[in-house]
């Protein structure tokens, strides 16, 4: 049985092995490891390829999106609104500088932060909206946009999943005022271990946010802020570098698959089945994960599991219940959406190295489960 796992990073180095082996010996050639002329390079080319004027380099994406709020002085009293469907690094960033995450709930269609019901949670201590672009698809910035210029607010976006995404042909990360991402291995360009960067357009900012990535200082053992010790090293420089220049072909690859797995589980949609992502006309998204939502979600993963399709759930449990945010006081029933997202959804395999032949096998994988259901 051929096995079909949801994520292997082994063909991006497969095909990549010349560039990535000279980005190695580069770096170890040079003796320098640590804020040089890799990182500088990347981000020179990172800002570039999304049309932002800054790129600040950090660790990961969560301490991205907490450096931004620390360079905002965002801290305890304020609030930041956020999706109550995302992942929980978009919460702790807001948690961790000592503001409170307002969650806000997803378009049902688009599963991003709904902007109808934005303007309802906006408070005098509101200080961000924090939108994710979710599974590689934009979040509405047009329309979220206009209400922060209405309030005053500072938009940044969790750009962790959309490298590469555009909305009304503009790039993700050059819609708002800054955007938080992360290059943690599995994302769309994807590090060898944990990186992330800032991109804006705000020179006051981004300088700002150089200092408070390395100890909050401007001149060594000079200290101007209280700031993070948040870098991305050389090699992982490197390495982005390397995979940079093959994103968008790899995004295309992803799309294409994205189109499969549309036209052939339409009829499962239409039967009522399954409910498949839905794009607006402005979205151009780059398909990070493929969802689908089921009520049969235990089930269907046992059944394709037993075909050897490796699936995830992106996420189980909402942020708002976790335990880990017990003592903020929310309960089941809170975000009634967020909690049935999380019941329902399903990431089916894709990524650049996935081949349309898999993509079929998943399809018909899927067809067999609900044809012997007949549900
Ligand atoms: C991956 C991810 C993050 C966190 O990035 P790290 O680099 O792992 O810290 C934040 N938000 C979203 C939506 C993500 O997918």
């Amino acid at each position: 049985m051929q096995k079909i796992p949801i994520l292997d990073l082994k063909p991006a180095y497969d095909e990549l092995r010349t560039e990535l082996d000279a980005a190695y010996h580069r770096v170890m050639e040079s003796g320098w490891v640590l804020l040089g002329k890799e990182l500088e390079a990347f981000e020179f080319e990172y800002a570039a390829s999304v049309g932002a004027a800054h790129c600040i380099g950090v660790a990961n994406g969560l301490e991205a999106m907490q450096l931004v709020l620390m360079a905002l002085g965002v801290g305890p009293g304020d609030e930041v609104i956020v999706p109550s469907h995302g992942y929980i690094a978009t919460w702790l960033a807001v948690t961790h500088v000592g503001a409170r995450p307002i969650p806000c709930e997803p378009d049902p269609l688009t599963y991003n932060l709904d902007p109808a019901r934005l303007v309802a949670l906006i408070t005098p201590r509101t200080k961000v909206i924090l939108p994710i672009h979710l599974y590689g698809q934009t979040a509405d910035l047009t329309a979220i946009n206009a209400i922060a210029s209405q309030h005053n607010l500072f938009v940044l976006e969790d750009a962790a999943q959309s490298h590469g995404a555009r909305s009304h042909g503009r790039e993700a990360g050059a819609l708002g005022h800054a955007a938080g991402v992360s290059f943690y291995p599995s994302k769309n360009l994807g590090a060898l271990a944990d990186a992330g960067a800032i991109t804006t357009n705000d020179p006051t900012l981004a300088d700002k946010l150089r200092h408070l990535r390395n100890y909050g200082s401007k001149v060594r053992y000079h200290h101007e802020y209280l700031g993070l010790n948040s870098r991305l090293s050389e090699l992982q420089a490197a390495f982005l570098r390397a995979k940079l220049p093959h994103l968008a072909a790899w995004n295309a690859r992803r799309t294409a698959l994205a189109a499969r797995y549309l036209t052939q589980l339409a009829p499962l949609a239409s039967a009522g089945h399954l409910v498949l992502p839905h794009v607006p006309a402005w979205a151009d998204p780059v398909w990070h994960l493929f969802v689908i939502r089921t009520t049969r979600r235990a089930d269907l993963q046992a059944h394709l599991a037993s075909a050897g399709i490796g699936t995830g759930i992106h996420y189980p449990i909402p942020p708002h219940l976790s335990p880990a945010y017990h003592a903020a006081g929310w309960k089941r029933g809170d975000f009634p959406l967020a909690e049935q997202f999380a019941d329902e959804v399903l990431s089916l395999p894709i990524g650049p190295h996935h081949t349309a032949d898999q993509i079929d096998a998943v399809c018909a994988a899927l067809h067999a489960f609900y044809a012997g259901a007949r549900s």
